[in-house]
């Protein structure tokens, strides 16, 4: 029988619906091989790139030159213009506003062959720091409200370069997503006075069968209503509302390394994209709301009834993704 499941953080319902027989291994969608070729991205062709904004340089070179270890550029082609007022205006009952906000790429490596998973854990660690000080620096900026932090990986999940890297948007409004996960949150801390992501972390790590992962700051686990097959929430343990707010990176970059090589193993390569959600700048430290990674691996189509209905349908039940990526032998 399938099962309906709402997810309390997003108020969101899905359907689990189990297609017998079918092994983690059989959804059959695959990161294509690296093709190799020109790549702006690569050490040597740092001039092909607009002029880096930050760069670890741990031999102190020159900017825009080889001897990097990360390297942090505009895209050069942006979603949002970073020059400019919002000019907010409404057109009778709509509304609009002029396109601006920072499009960033975080070159995480200058070896073109590796991925986050297969990345040096300090690679890893130094992102999550070029994460942290770009969102700080963009914070000083009082026309944005929200800098989203994503990756694609695999061109499958969105990447149009192969070279590995991750992408930030500094935002003039927050994204709707993350407003509703902020409502909910708001509207249980009313009732229950306790922060419904800590909730769900003692219930969890008490349960254990949605559990992935654990150290002694954060936790990976499935939640209890994903819309992905193998849908992962990373989170510190401890209450913190803003990734502005952590600096514990050397673990958290080892959580992030050990669930990606776990859903690389055990899916053979799929492409998926990871996530960051925190507060906005405005409402920093608050007591309500936890910021977090989500992990969607892009294994199934979105079709009519996910479009029409805003329900997914997920075949992969996450006791049985999380038991798989615990015990996936790597
Ligand atoms: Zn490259
Ligand atoms: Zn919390
Ligand atoms: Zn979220």
């Amino acid at each position: 029988m399938p099962e309906l499941r709402k997810d309390p953080i997003s108020g969101r319902w899905v359907i689990i619906s189990i297609e017998r027989g079918k092994r983690p291994s059989d959804f059959g969608m695959r990161i294509s091989p690296k093709k190799g070729g020109f790549c702006a991205f690569c050490a040597g062709n740092e001039h092909t790139t607009p002029p880096e904004i930050l760069a670890f340089r741990p031999d102190k070179g020159a900017p825009d030159t080889p001897g990097w270890s990360l390297r942090v550029v505009p895209n050069k082609f942006p979603a949002l213009h970073v020059e400019g007022k919002e000019n907010r205006v409404g057109e009778g009952i709509f509304d609009k506003m002029n396109g601006v906000g920072a499009h960033e790429v975080i070159i995480e490596n200058p070896d073109h062959n590796l991925t986050l998973s297969s990345l040096p854990l300090k690679s890893v660690e130094d992102t999550l720091w070029a994460f942290h000080q770009r969102m700080k620096d963009l914070k000083q900026d009082d026309r944005f409200k929200y800098v989203l932090i994503f990756k694609n990986e695999g061109d499958e999940a969105g990447a149009s370069l192969e070279h590995s890297h991750s992408q930030l948007i500094a935002l003039p409004i927050i994204p709707h997503l993350v407003q509703e996960e902020i409502y909910q949150a708001k509207q249980y801390y009313g009732y229950k006075e306790r922060c419904i992501f800590c909730d769900i972390i003692h219930q969890e790590t008490a349960n254990k069968s949605r559990i992935i992962f654990e150290n002694d700051e954060f936790v990976s686990l499935a939640p209890f209503a994903p819309r992905s097959p193998f849908e992962t929430m990373i989170l510190p343990k401890k209450h913190e509302s803003s990734f502005l707010l952590n600096n514990n990176f050397n673990m958290l970059a080892e959580i992030i390394q050990k669930t990606l090589k776990q859903i690389d193993k055990g899916l053979e390569m799929p492409p998926y994209n990871p996530m960051i959600h925190t507060s906005p700048f405005h409402d920093e430290t608050n007591n309500y709301y936890h910021w977090h990674i989500e992990i969607i691996p892009k294994l199934t189509k979105i079709a009519g009834f996910e479009w029409g209905s805003g329900f997914f349908i997920n075949p992969t039940p996450p006791e049985e993704a999380a038991k798989f990526m615990r015990e996936a032998e790597i």
